[in-house]
């Protein structure tokens, strides 16, 4: 039985290409209690693998967080198999809000100790003590109060290139950075303010939330679903759209635009722009905001030594890597001494 990736990304985004189909970008999340991850892990792979759904999900014993790419005409197959998980039936699946058919060119399913890397441990408080979730109206009307306390629960990179009116955006790295953070930034404000959070899908959301119940904020709130389920709303129910900019994706997309304000600059130039780039030298691949006139003219580089090393033959790059480790791996968001324009 087949329980890997047989094709190279290259080779998928030909396949893609060649049979012109579209695909729908999707993301779900469910906390549950999962006794072998492993199984579950192999019969995702093994259903999915089949259906031609690619993706990034993760299996751990607290649950299952995916995104992916479903064939639009396997859809109400992807479905009815979700359906027929017992703790997978009607779970919410937040659909992209711009398509992409190459937003993932393998399907990659694994077993993890936790869904999210929070950094939390789970045993010091109740995780199931959850804030209270809104919707994107009720939200709307949540953040125009002046006792409330918007916060962005993700990281500086996300919320560079967009975020609600008036959120406080924690210049932070990991998740668990922020967490600290705001938490001392409103220790006065425990109990007379409403803390409102909000993160990309919602999934960060569930298990911050409760742990400020759990360090003595009384009015935790969340919005339901994050960003992506926020925007679907907006658009159906026709509500003020609060959020500016562009949402921040973890997929080739990158980023999916909710509002034509453009919020951030070009890490090089310092002019408006709001497109994510990895930088081309594979030794470096630093994730920045470059404008187009900068990729043309430093070959898509974050500087003129990685230009260099970008512009050697392939084999002289891959020698000048070796004995290196991964630095590749090391992913590196956003921040470096070489972009002047980093706020
Ligand atoms: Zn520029
Ligand atoms: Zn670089």
């Amino acid at each position: 039985m087949q329980l890997y990736n047989t094709l190279s990304a290259k080779e998928r985004e030909k396949l893609i290409e060649e049979a012109g189909k579209d695909r729908l970008t999707i993301s779900f999340y469910k906390y549950a209690h999962i006794g072998n991850p492993h199984i579950l892990r192999n019969h995702l792979f093994i259903t999915w693998n089949e259906m031609e759904v690619l993706g990034r999900i993760y299996v751990a014993h607290e649950g299952i967080n995916a995104q992916l790419s479903v064939p639009a005409e396997n859809f109400e197959g992807f479905k009815n198999h979700l359906d027929s998980i017992s703790f997978l039936e009607n779970v919410r699946l937040n659909i992209a809000i711009e398509q992409d058919n190459k937003s993932f060119l393998k399907l990659k399913v694994k077993v993890r100790k936790k869904i999210v890397a929070d950094g939390l441990n789970d045993a010091t408080f109740d995780v199931t003590n959850k804030g209270i979730h809104v919707g994107a109206e009720e939200f709307n009307r949540l953040i125009e109060d002046p006792d409330t306390v918007l916060v962005d629960m993700r990281n500086h990179y996300e919320s560079e290139i967009g975020h609600f009116k008036n959120a406080i955006t924690p210049d932070v790295d990991t998740f668990r950075d922020s967490l600290d953070i705001i938490e001392k930034d409103l220790a006065e404000h425990k109990e007379d303010k409403k803390l409102v959070m909000y993160c990309t899908g919602g999934i960060r959301c569930e298990k911050a939330s409760a742990y400020y119940k759990h360090k003595g904020f009384k009015n935790v709130y969340q919005l339901e679903g994050g960003i992506i389920e926020y925007t679907r709303q907006v658009r159906d129910q026709n509500l003020e759209n609060k959020f500016l900019g562009k949402n921040f994706v973890f997929d080739h997309r990158r980023g999916e635009r909710i509002s034509e304000d453009v919020i951030s600059h070009c890490h090089q130039c310092g002019k408006p722009c709001d497109t994510h780039v990895n930088c081309a030298n594979e030794a470096c691949h630093l994730l920045f905001i470059q404008c187009e006139e900068c990729a043309e003219a430093m070959d898509q580089c974050c500087s003129v030594e990685c230009q260099e090393i970008h512009a050697l033959p392939i084999e002289e790059q891959k020698r000048l890597r070796k004995g290196k480790g991964a630095s590749n791996k090391i992913f590196k968001k956003g921040r470096s001494p070489v972009l002047k324009y980093k706020r």
